[in-house]
């Protein structure tokens, strides 16, 4: 077992002064039975290091934007190059508008962008859009996804899968919870029988393309989003896809364009950002002009287009269009999957594997995943076992049995080779432990 004593004095540290002693709830270790989380110092490539000098190949990825592995050159060189020029005018800039167009070259359905800070910031607008353009008020979600943590995004299924819904977190408002109905995922159905009781009140449906919270899940069918978008429309209201986690992950460009379906808005972050604070919007330019200076929905913000996090999503973007880049995360997920799923059959360990691209989770339950119902009964103890044995051997992923295994540019085979390794270990481990 790695020496890990500097990462808990730092954790005693950070409990007296920061709340928790982590800045984001999910970076704790609640979930995975507690104790202090390790503390990171400094990565480079596929791996990270602790204060203690423990060395972990990383799967992470800082919960997505990674996707080119610790300080790639590129990305860094450009961060480096824009501190010289001073960091923030508080006016337009050009990198701004070369960001935009990137993304818009990739997307078109990107006809107006606007930049954010984080990705509950640009949800949280494209919500506050939709509201404004048709005059709406409700919005459907999807039980067990995370749209960041703006207030409407903070509510829970109610009783019903089509009745309104209750406050996920203190503080939340009854009447704030009672804008939002929640669905089950993958179930066409479902959505309308909410849109046949709220449709003519509902602002917007809101999705995760492909889901990343809890778990990787992709729709259930290919005509699933298609399905979602025709349903909603039907009833008058917009569609926005939570791209915060998909754009850019899966190849250059939405999951919208992997199913050829055109939602009305967007919302981005993570991977764009090259690894700093960053939050897109954008869509439809007859809805994006409803948007303060032009229209009527405000939104703003001081450090919104920094030069910092334009000039690195430039660079990351550039990077991610060589060309191989999503081939290659994609053959190397699929090896480290089929790895995972040998050892875990070699013990007979039940599990489950939703892979797409470079990302994957791997459940506990040998049921398959299609919402957050499946997920939600995979076993999170027998994860938190299995986490804990891998981080001792020098394997980080995320501690929660909802998250993703993240494949960078960064990985190598060798990596890989190392991962399979330490995996077939854990699983051995896992059979010394009582279920
Ligand atoms: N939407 C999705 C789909 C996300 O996964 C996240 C973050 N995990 C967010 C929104 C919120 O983004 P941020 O943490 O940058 O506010």
């Amino acid at each position: 077992k790695p020496d890990r004593t500097q990462s808990r004095l730092w954790s005693e540290r950070a409990n007296s002064v920061i709340l928790g002693g982590v800045n984001s709830p999910s970076r704790s270790f609640k979930s995975v039975g507690g104790g202090p989380p390790v503390v990171m110092k400094r990565g480079s490539g596929s791996r990270f290091i602790d204060v203690d000098g423990n060395t972990y190949i990383d799967y992470l990825a800082a919960y997505g934007p990674l996707v080119l592995g610790h300080a790639h050159p590129e990305v860094m060189a450009a961060i480096r190059s824009a501190t010289e020029d001073g960091i923030l005018y508080g006016t337009p800039t050009p990198w701004e508008v070369e960001f935009a167009e990137a993304l818009r070259a990739a997307v078109p359905d990107l006809e107006r962008i606007r930049f954010v800070n984080s990705g509950t910031e640009a949800v949280m607008t494209t919500v506050r859009v939709a509201r404004g353009v048709t005059g709406r008020n409700k919005i459907i979600k999807f039980e067990g996804c995370y749209h960041g943590h703006s207030d409407l995004m903070l509510v829970a299924a109610g009783s019903g899968p089509s009745s309104m819904g209750v406050p996920d977190s203190a503080g939340v408002t009854e009447s704030t919870a009672r804008e939002v109905i929640t669905v089950p995922y993958n179930d066409i159905p479902a959505l309308e029988q909410a849109l046949d009781r709220f449709g003519d009140d509902v602002a917007a449906v809101l999705v995760e393309p492909i889901v990343g919270n809890f778990g990787i899940v992709p729709p259930a069918s290919e005509s699933y989003l298609a399905d979602v978008i025709d349903r909603t429309h039907r009833a008058g209201a917009l569609v926005i896809f939570d791209e915060v986690i998909t754009a850019f992950r899966f190849h250059y460009g939405t999951a919208a364009q992997m199913y050829n379906v055109h939602p009305d808005l967007f919302a981005l972050g993570k991977i764009i950002g090259g690894g700093l604070p960053i939050g897109a919007y954008g869509g439809r330019q007859d809805i994006m002009e409803r948007v303060a200076p032009l229209g009527p929905v405000y939104q703003a913000g001081t450090m919104a287009g920094n030069p910092l996090s334009m000039r690195a999503g430039i660079a990351c973007l550039q990077v991610l269009r060589q060309p191989g880049i999503y081939e290659r995360m994609d053959r190397l997920g699929e090896q480290l999957a089929a790895g995972i799923l040998e050892a875990a059959a070699a013990v007979s360990e039940p599990v489950t594997l939703n892979r797409v691209g470079g990302a994957f989770t791997l459940f506990f339950g040998a049921h398959t995943v299609r919402n957050y119902e499946d997920a939600k009964r995979t076993d999170g103890q027998r994860f938190a076992q299995f986490f804990h044995a891998l981080l001792d051997r020098g394997i980080s992923i995320a501690p929660s049995k909802y998250e993703a295994w993240f494949v960078s540019a960064a990985h190598t085979e060798e990596d890989i080779a190392i991962t399979l390794t330490a995996v077939e270990k854990s699983f051995k481990a896992l059979q010394d432990i009582p279920r």
